[in-house]
């Protein structure tokens, strides 16, 4: 079997190739590393190899691993799991990034513990299939979310973030894709400092990037199977 840096090398290597497929700009796809249910010693690997960029779901088990790799000051954390109100703080305190803000009452209260001197960087999470399944804001409620998040201090919106619907064909997921394409560029015309479009796992990235995505969630990918996939994301 290959060990992470290998198929973290295939994973660049293919992000690269759709890259430049989709007549995209080299690089215009970051990489995050999503390490959920993962020890820290395969973080290590995949820093080792050169990767900074994580994701991580479970707030615990997040923060034993941040605090475990302190000295690692390089590492950008990113939160890309439900959030729940009492569990805010910690994010607040901990992360570089959350994916996943889909209600004002979240972003208030991430703006208001966030007592870090960097701004939180956040992505608005949208629920693009209308999935009863998934967490995220309807695309109706979208602009006044940005708006208000625009307004709150000690935080960045930087974009948005979507998990298309499992298991539809391949027209529908890119239809859903090209969607968030369009609310992402409509987004960017009014605040012009938008940047990330968080879209793309390990099935259906290339299809992501040839939407836009400026950034691709990959674990399977890079650190192999979970364990269980009971998950709910
Ligand atoms: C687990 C997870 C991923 C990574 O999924 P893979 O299919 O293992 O690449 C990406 N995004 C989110 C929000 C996740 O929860």
């Amino acid at each position: 079997m290959e060990n992470i840096a290998e198929r973290l090398k295939s994973t660049q290597a293919s992000i690269q190739r759709s890259t430049q497929e989709a007549n995209r700009r080299l690089n215009s796809v970051k990489l995050l590393a999503v390490s959920k249910t993962k020890p820290v010693s395969d973080i290590v690997q995949a820093y080792e190899a050169g990767q900074r960029l994580f994701g991580e779901n479970y707030v615990q088990e997040a923060l034993d691993k941040i605090k475990t790799l302190a000295s690692h000051t390089d590492i950008e954390w990113h939160f890309i799991g439900p959030l729940q109100s009492n569990k805010s703080r910690l994010v607040a305190e901990n992360f570089d990034w959350v994916h996943t803000v889909d209600r004002i009452k979240i972003a208030r209260r991430l703006s208001e513990q966030r007592s870090v001197r960097r701004t939180l960087n956040l992505c608005i999470q949208v629920n693009i299939d209308q999935d009863e399944n998934k967490s995220g804001v309807a695309v109706s409620e979208l602009d006044s979310l940005a708006s208000a998040i625009q307004s709150l201090p000690n935080l960045t919106l930087r974009g948005l973030m979507t998990i298309p619907m499992a298991n539809q064909s391949e027209q529908a997921m890119l239809a859903s894709f090209t969607k968030m394409q369009d609310l992402f560029k409509d987004l960017q015309s009014r605040y012009p400092d938008i940047d990330t479009l968080s879209m793309g796992m390990s099935g259906d990235m290339q299809q992501a990037i040839r939407c836009g995505s400026t950034m691709v969630r990959v674990g399977t990918g890079i650190f192999g199977p979970r364990p269980n996939k009971q998950e709910k994301i």
